[in-house]
């Protein structure tokens, strides 16, 4: 696996975002422990390499408790000495190397009757993966999968090595603050203490998050754009959701539902939503929207490539279908490619003037196959986003492939290792 040399992070642990406000750590020495050291873990993920006079300079801590703290990071195996730095005059200082080998988290998303379950290194590069297929939907069935393929795919490791904690990606919208599927259409699901019961089955810590939201995740620390700290991440599939990420934050607002973006309305008088509400960008541009729109060019229409690919059976015809047709010149197939790019591109057009972002990311089982929608989509998000804002930002396919939902479900484990794994000694 090539090294990397730079990370893809800001600081992930800051007092500000766990909500700590300094005053409140007056008197609370373990915790302002905790915070130094996520800081100066941060830096050596992001860093790599650094001397621990670097790291004071940083860190803005004494050289004094850059030594207790590099101390304790050698002793849990996180970092190790690598030959000595250059030197302004005076002893070269002994270089210091983030191990990302030294922990493994846990990740796995929920989709298609199916947990994708991954165990990833501490620069979420994934080491394992496996998929474990759910008999029904029901909550029970899903943990005690979930159970199963945990114990498989932590078979041989050593348990000391593991963080002692799992992110899940499930569908629906999910209060994170409680752990709890609010509701998932998709599954049935309503109100379901998820995290709660995987903890009693699993015997560790969980982290729940929406599956298609936390892919902003993944792309943010293994995409292949490097250094990005503001991205969209908008995932098509049988829905439409969106990770925004902000200066390296996932952004979920105040209960956690940020990022409905499937249902922000493109056409006042559209098509009818699951949601209630006329024209939400799902009804128009979704897997299924994209197929139905295909199904209806077909109708009294020109014969097309469209029902060849889906051998003479419309019900058949899936958005990748329409892909296909229209990569290979089929009219029909295009016209749905063309106003499926028209409808995204209002929508993201819109985020680029809201948000500034350098990176907007299709991901999700349709969107990463989307290579044919870059170029008319691109097109009207030129017609319609301010040139301003529009100038920093690109729009390309995900190239994490299916296991995105899983690595971003892992790093919001990865986003407490610090906590998890000095929580035990
Ligand atoms: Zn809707």
């Amino acid at each position: 696996m090539p090294q990397r040399t730079q990370r893809n992070r800001v600081p992930r642990t800051t007092m500000w975002d766990r909500g700590i406000h300094v005053k409140s750590l007056i008197g609370q020495p373990e915790l302002m422990k905790e915070l130094n050291r996520a800081r100066a873990l941060d830096i050596l993920l992001e860093e790599r390499v650094i001397s621990r006079p670097q790291l004071a300079k940083r860190t803005g801590l004494s050289r004094a408790t850059i030594a207790i703290l590099i101390d304790e990071l050698l002793r849990a195996g996180l970092v190790r000495e690598r030959g000595l730095g250059d030197s302004r005059g005076g002893r070269p200082p002994v270089m210091i190397e983030f191990n990302p080998h030294a922990a493994l988290a846990l990740g796995a998303r929920l989709r298609d009757h199916r947990w994708g379950i991954v165990l990833t290194d501490l620069d979420a590069e994934v080491v394992r993966h496996l998929e474990t297929p759910l008999s029904d939907l029901s909550p029970a069935t899903a943990v005690a999968a979930l159970q199963a393929g945990v114990a498989q795919i932590t078979q041989g490791i050593d348990r000391s090595r593991l963080l002692p904690a799992i992110g899940l990606g499930t569908p629906g919208l999910v209060d994170m603050a409680a752990g709890v599927v609010k509701t998932a259409v998709d599954v049935g699901w309503v109100d379901v203490p998820i995290r709660a019961m995987a903890e009693e089955a699993l015997g560790m810590g969980v982290y729940v998050a929406n599956r298609s939201k936390v892919g902003a995740l993944a792309e943010l620390w293994c995409g292949r754009e490097q250094n990005v700290q503001n991205l969209l991440y908008i995932s098509i599939g049988t829905g439409i959701a969106a990770g925004v990420v902000i200066q390296g934050q996932l952004y979920m607002g105040v209960n956690s539902s940020a990022g409905e973006l499937g249902h922000v309305t493109i056409l006042p008088d559209g098509p009818l939503c699951a949601c209630g509400n006329r024209g939400c960008l799902q009804a128009l541009a979704s897997g299924p929207a994209i197929a139905n729109r295909a199904r209806a060019q077909l109708r009294g229409g020109p014969e097309s490539l469209l029902l060849e690919l889906a051998e003479g059976h419309p019900e058949r015809i899936m958005a990748e279908t329409v892909f296909a047709a229209a990569e290979q010149g089929d009219e029909a197939a295009r016209h749905v490619v063309d106003d499926t790019a028209i409808y995204l591109g209002i929508a993201i057009a819109n985020l680029v003037n809201l948000f500034n972002p350098a990176l907007i990311v299709l991901g999700g089982p349709v969107g990463q196959n989307g290579q044919v929608l870059l170029e008319p989509l691109r097109a009207e998000v030129q017609r319609r986003a301010m040139a301003y804002p529009l100038s920093a930002a690109r729009i390309v396919n995900s190239t994490l492939g299916p296991d995105a939902g899983a690595i971003g479900a892992a790093v919001l484990v990865l986003q407490h290792a610090s906590e998890l794994l000095f929580a035990r000694n």
